[in-house]
């Protein structure tokens, strides 16, 4: 039942932002009132990480957008998860659409990513998701149980793991899945994890829906029983992700 799962709310500034503007996030954050039975992270740019954390109250998670499969080394632009750690957070989000369509990551990079995030001892967002022309041409599941099936090898710890569902055609787009159409890939998504990981991380594991969250839609989205919570692009920038943060009442 979704009552065992706390309800989960991401926020994703994406490349967007600077101090003056993470300070007013901060201002409306800590203003809130948050609900306590949501766990609130933010995912910001990585430069920005350590004077994130430091600004938010210790109950809000600071999120990485982004690391490599690796501790350390030559590996130039990148930064690992020991050195997210060493900001100060605890979070990551990995696989985000825009990193698998922009810059062309595969599922194998993104699964070898989630599984030295966790090992490093950091908590994962993974994100999965079909595109239009998939879901059009109904390979929705196809898709997402792909994503998956690359993920689980190197998942060790499921307990520290947040599945992200943002179908790409909702994405910064203002078209939002309709609440049955994401419960629908929620439920099935849950389903394949009973038949392929296990009942009990079926049971647990929090899967969140992304793509276009508003103030407008959260509530009729976050009352489907295998919505868990929401990962939010535009709006975490805004007051709005207040109303988004308390969708569940
Ligand atoms: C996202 O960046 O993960 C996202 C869902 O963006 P938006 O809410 O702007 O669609």
């Amino acid at each position: 039942m979704s009552g065992s799962r706390k309800f989960f709310v991401g926020g994703n500034w994406k490349m967007n932002g600077d101090k003056a503007a993470i300070d007013g996030i901060v201002d409306f954050m800590k203003k809130g009132p948050l609900n306590p039975n949501t766990e609130v992270v933010v995912g910001c740019p990585q430069c920005y990480l350590s004077y994130t954390r430091e600004k938010l109250p210790a109950e809000i998670g600071v999120a990485a957008q982004n690391c490599y499969k690796v501790a350390k080394g030559a590996f130039t632009g990148e930064i690992s998860p020991a050195m997210v750690k060493d900001c100060g957070c605890e979070w990551v989000i990995l696989g985000h659409s825009e990193r698998r369509n922009v810059f062309n990551e595969p599922d194998q990079l993104i699964s070898e990513k989630v599984g030295h995030a966790l090992e490093a001892g950091l908590k994962v967002i993974p994100c999965i998701g079909e595109k239009l022309d998939e879901r059009e041409s109904n390979r929705t599941e196809e898709v997402v149980f792909a994503q998956m099936k690359a993920l689980v090898p190197n998942i060790s710890d499921w307990s520290r793991v947040v599945i992200a569902y943002e179908p790409v055609w909702a994405i910064g787009t203002g078209k939002t899945a309709s609440p049955e159409q994401a419960q629908d890939v929620h439920a099935k998504l849950r389903q394949w994890l009973t038949e392929n990981v296990s009942a009990e991380v079926a049971e647990s594991c929090r899967i969140i829906y992304g793509g276009s969250v508003s103030p407008s839609n959260c509530a009729e989205l976050a009352k489907m029983g295998d919505i868990d919570g929401f990962l939010v692009g535009g709006a975490s920038l805004k007051p709005d992700f207040v109303t988004i943060i308390n969708a569940r009442g």
